[in-house]
């Protein structure tokens, strides 16, 4: 065992801990290491209007490309960079990318809104609303260019402060969603005092939906109670056209999944946008309503 010392205290290390905080400060110094050689990557995913096929945004999703192990999920470093404090430089990253690339589509006639996610630590980063505006005003971009995304349960870590943090990004004219709706614990008193604009439903369910009554069953109630709360509601997991046509039926207003896009590098945006062609089902109910 090694014994080290902080402050008065002798503190004694298993080896097994040891290895476990050798292993983390490896990581931290390679996710830092990551943002110096621009090793992460801004992609995107379309987000559509479910009634027409619209594209009205994406949704900003990072990705590492790391020189040995290759193509890194969000999923294996986010609760990382959370746990340590670096999400907040990673933060700062998305939203100057998504906001570069907002502009660049912007002068080319483009106009999509952006959502991008945020986490517990930023919603406790005091200085986060005044850092977004930085950034905005830098692009020349108006607040309602973004829609922030946070998750229920980083919203339940700290209530309160998550509370504040989110009216003073409501105040400065940014939309703002609940994520992953449904997988959290949050008390629906909470969520109606919230200054949200949208409710995003949890993949899990809309994947589940074809083959689980109940999760059309729940799908179906989450949809209602975000359109009685005055809330859009958004889908996410559309993997099939089925599943379009049902939340369409459902009245659901948004979505975004594997079907329409999977998340791609930002660069190949335009040209995936002059190739999307809505599904054929919707032309045909429009040809129907019109007689
Ligand atoms: P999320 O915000 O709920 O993003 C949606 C996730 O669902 C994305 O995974 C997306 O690729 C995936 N997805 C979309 N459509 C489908 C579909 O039809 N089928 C399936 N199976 N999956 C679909 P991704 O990109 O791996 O991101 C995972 C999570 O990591 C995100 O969940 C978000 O919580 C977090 N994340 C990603 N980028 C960032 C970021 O820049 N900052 C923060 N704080 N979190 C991020
Ligand atoms: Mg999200
Ligand atoms: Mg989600
Ligand atoms: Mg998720």
């Amino acid at each position: 065992y090694a014994a080290k010392t902080s402050g008065n205290e002798a503190v004694v290390y298993a080896p097994a801990i040891d290895k476990s905080s050798q292993e983390s400060l490896s990581l931290l110094t390679e996710l830092r290491r990551a943002a110096e050689e621009n090793q992460f990557r801004l992609y995107v995913q379309p987000k559509v209007r479910l009634g027409t096929g619209q594209v009205i945004g994406v949704e900003a999703l990072v990705r590492w490309v790391h020189p040995e192990r290759g193509m890194v999920f969000p999923d294996q470093f986010i609760p990382f960079a959370e746990k340590t404090g670096f999400i907040r430089i990673l933060t700062q990253w998305m939203l100057e990318r998504s906001a570069a690339l907002c502009s660049e589509l912007a002068a080319g006639g483009i106009r999509l809104r952006i959502s991008a996610n945020l986490s517990t630590r930023d919603l406790l980063d005091q200085d986060l609303p005044m850092k977004f505006m930085a950034i905005l005003d830098r692009h020349s971009l108006h607040p309602s260019s973004f829609c922030l995304e946070i998750t229920e349960s980083a919203i339940m870590d700290d209530p309160v402060r998550a509370q504040q943090t989110l009216e003073r990004l409501h105040a400065i004219g940014v939309d703002l969603s609940i994520d992953d709706f449904g997988t959290g614990y949050s008390s629906l008193a909470y969520l109606k005092r919230l200054p949200v604009h949208e409710l995003k439903i949890d993949k899990s369910f809309v994947l589940k939906m074809e083959s689980d009554v109940d999760d059309t069953k729940i799908v179906r109630s989450t949809i209602d109670l975000g359109h009685n709360m005055g809330l859009k509601v958004v889908a996410e997991g559309i993997e099939t056209v089925a599943a379009w046509e049902l939340l369409e039926k459902m009245g659901c207003d948004e979505g975004q999944g594997y079907f329409i896009s999977r998340p791609m590098p930002a660069d190949q945006l335009r040209a995936w946008l002059h190739a999307w062609q809505p599904p054929h089902f919707l032309a045909e109910q429009a040809s129907l309503q019109a007689g």
